[in-house]
């Protein structure tokens, strides 16, 4: 399999109004501008530093999401050009690309990223924590950013009914925050577990391997 058919097979798979979200990380410049030149726009990286470099060697109009888990002091080095922060994991952090985003005269849209997955490991808001920011944004804190939706990642297992339970908890803190505002993303799925969160509401989806092939690590 190529690039070229994966891309269209991945496609075909999702209906008109999902998004996606073609993830790059570890994967040369090459391929993405391959898979740009099909007409895929939305990219997403989970390292800063690889971002950073290859972002200026790419077209200007492809919008980057940051996908992975933010370091405070990174944020300044995206700031300037970053679509969508879909890993929103604390208000420590959401203050600080507020203030990196009003420097650059922006508004930078954000995921909270909400921990669903029943394994230890995963970055994330509990409910709780991702209501409270919620309530902050609404009452007009933070001018320069728009939270836009909701990310999350279900547990590594081939247990499709646990995986549909987790994306379902997402789903339904989703309606409730959307009474209270429009909101646009529910990002949840990826290559292997995609089919399972749009059955379960996710309207973008973050592919990488199924398009791009396996990552490796060891370059
Ligand atoms: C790497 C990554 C993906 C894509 O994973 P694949 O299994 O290669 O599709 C999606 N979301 C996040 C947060 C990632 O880090």
């Amino acid at each position: 399999m190529n690039i070229q058919e994966n891309y269209s097979t991945i496609k075909k798979q999702l209906p008109e109004n999902v998004q996606l979200v073609a993830v790059s990380k570890t994967h040369p410049v090459s391929a993405i501008q391959e898979v740009y030149d099909l007409g895929q726009r939305v990219f997403g990286e989970n390292k800063v530093q690889e971002l950073t470099e290859k972002y200026p060697l790419l077209p200007k109009d492809i919008q980057w999401h940051l996908i992975g888990h933010l370091q405070t002091n990174k944020v300044k080095y995206i700031a300037e050009f970053i679509d969508t922060i879909q890993s929103v994991d604390s208000e420590k952090l959401i203050r600080e690309i507020n203030k990196e985003a009003a420097k650059h005269n922006r508004i930078i849209k954000v995921l909270l990223q909400v921990k669903i997955a029943e394994e230890e490991s995963k970055f994330g808001l509990d409910i709780h924590e991702a209501k409270s920011i919620f309530e902050q944004f609404l009452s007009g804190e933070f001018q320069n950013i728009n939270i836009t939706g909701l990310m999350g990642m279900a547990t590594f297992t081939d247990d499709v009914n646990q995986i549909k339970k987790e994306f379902l908890i997402l789903k339904r803190l989703f309606d409730e925050l959307n009474q209270l505002k429009h909101l646009e993303t529910l990002s949840m799925g990826m290559s292997d577990d995609f089919p399972a969160a749009i059955e379960c509401g996710a309207n973008s989806v973050r592919v990488g391997s199924a398009i791009f092939g396996r990552r490796d690590y060891s370059k």
